[in-house]
Parts: structure tokens; C-alpha cells; sequence
């Protein structure tokens, strides 16, 4: 299969999908993660080609940590994304020439600007993608891709409501490497936002302790708020004892996330 993970920022599919990616590699499916953005705004003390490059040279690393078949970025400059027909064209011509079976993609609802858009830019390029006299010299796909999105805890209008919750505990290692990575995020960019950096560490292999400790519990808490799910779909002896987990609701605007389905494009449930 293919699989086609959309995010604003190079390294929003990492966190929300990374374990799942890693499961699809190793199980032989061909994953690859968009960043619609460069990632060029996320940092505090440098910028432009400088941070876009730095962040692309993060993502090389993250693809051969997690066997992604391609990271690919996109030249818009980050905090800036809008939902525009050259934008929709983009995503179009992406997921025709990548023809997934399934793709992931965030919900519209969220607290930033570049991550609705996103959202915005995958559901306006749903069904588009079969229509042949859009982007007309990139051959359309004769079915609408199934698209599912990305978990997240807003609760306004309405909260994400899962369709699909994966154990993603044999990934954890994988998934944290991958993060570990992002060097100009977890280490730098995002404590600094939120007021944290005094509580990073200096050394590598410390950092990489502290990385565990900071996000391994925000990944098990996503097991617990879906421990229903996890019971539902790998029964009630190994669905109680998932530790990790990540999460996917089917969008309305691809093709049908059917419970016939959900076993095919999500191989991991024996
Ligand atoms: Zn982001």
C-alpha cells in the first residue's frame, strides 16, 4: 500500500503518525510524509534559508529513521500557508502522482493557522483528484482516496472521534529517534515557546532521556482516552494492555473508512 501523510510543519506527521509510519515500512507499505510548509518560522533565534535548510536536513534524517520512501517539503514559507487554488494544485498533483491508498491529514479544527489550512487544502483536493480536467496534464485517480484524520483534544465545534486507534508500542523507540531529530524543535524551538528550555538537557544521550520522559506520556495518554477503541478492535486481552497509541477518524470527503476496510489499511490488529 501507499500511504500519504499530510502536515504544515516538518515534523507535525512525526509526531502524530510516526509510529504507525514506522509500523507500515517495516511491514513493507511505502509511506511518505508532506510538509506543506519549510518549517521556516519555527525557531527563535535563526531563520529563513537558514532554519528551512537546517529543518530539511532533520527530516532526511527522520525518513531513513522511519523508512519513509520520501519527506518531501514544500517552498511555503511556515505561518504563512493559505488555502489557495496554486496550493489546492499542489496537493492535488502530490496525491495523484503518489496514488495512496490511504491518506492522513489534521482536522480543520485547530490552534493554528497553517494546520486548518492544511486540513483545508487535503478535504478541497478530495475528489478533485478523479476529476481529469482539473490540473489536467497529471493523470486523475479513478477513485477517491480514503482520507482519515490526525488525532488532536480540541473539543470545539465538535471533538475528534476516532475510527481507528493502532498500538504503536513495538514503534516507541522508532518514533522517538525519529523526534529526536528534530533537534531545532524538541530541543530548542518548542521548549523555548513554551517557556521549558531552562529544562533541557546539554548532552546528547541525556536529552534523548529527557525526550522519553516529556512526550512518551502524552502518547499514552492517547491509549487511555481510546482504551475503548484499542478493546474493539485488538479484543479485551492485548486492547488493555496497550501502553502507546495513535488515532484516526475517517473524513467524510474521501472514500468511505468502512469497518470492512479498517483491517486492510490498518494491517495490525492480529
Ligand atoms: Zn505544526
Amino acid at each position: 500500500m501507499n500511504i500519504l501523510v499530510f502536515g504544515a510543519h516538518p515534523d507535525d506527521p512525526d509526531f502524530k503518525a510516526g509510529g504507525v509510519a514506522y509500523l507500515y515500512g517495516r511491514a513493507g507499505h511505502r509511506v511518505k510524509f508532506v510538509s506543506l510548509t519549510n518549517g521556516d518560522a519555527g525557531h527563535h533565534q535563526i531563520g529563513g534559508v537558514e532554519l528551512a535548510r537546517r529543518r530539511r536536513q532533520e527530516t532526511v534524517e527522520v525518513a531513513r529513521v522511519l523508512g519513509l520512501a520520501e519527506y518531501q517539503l514544500l517552498d511555503n514559507h511556515d505561518g504563512e500557508l493559505e488555502p489557495t487554488l496554486p496550493n489546492r494544485r499542489q496537493v492535488i498533483r502530490i496525491i495523484r502522482e503518489f496514488e495512496p491508498d490511504l491518506i492522513l491529514a489534521p482536522r480543520p479544527n485547530d490552534y493554528h493557522p497553517d494546520h486548518r489550512y492544511t486540513s483545508q487544502l487535503v478535504q478541497d483536493a478530495a475528489y478533485m483528484v478523479t476529476v481529469p480536467n482539473i490540473v489536467a496534464l497529471t493523470d486523475h485517480l479513478r477513485r477517491n482516496p480514503v482520507i482519515a484524520y490526525l488525532s488532536d483534544t480540541f473539543q470545539k465545534p465538535y471533538p475528534f472521534s476516532p475510527d481507528v486507534a493502532v498500538d504503536v508500542g513495538e514503534a516507541m523507540e522508532a518514533k522517538l529517534d525519529a523526534l529526536h531529530r528534530h533537534t531545532s524543535q524538541v530541543y530548542e524551538w518548542l521548549p523555548y515557546n513554551a517557556m521549558r528550555d531552562h529544562l533541557v538537557p546539554a548532552g546528547e544521550s541525556e536529552r534523548r532521556v529527557w525526550l522519553a520522559e516529556t512526550y512518551q506520556r502524552r502518547f499514552a495518554d492517547a491509549a487511555e482516552r481510546y482504551r475503548d477503541l484499542l478493546i474493539h478492535l485488538y479484543g479485551p486481552e492485548r486492547g488493555r494492555k496497550v501502553r502507546y497509541a495513535e488515532a484516526f477518524e475517517g473524513c467524510e470527503y474521501g472514500s468511505p473508512l468502512t469497518a470492512e476496510l479498517i483491517p486492510r489499511l490498518f494491517p495490525f490488529f492480529d
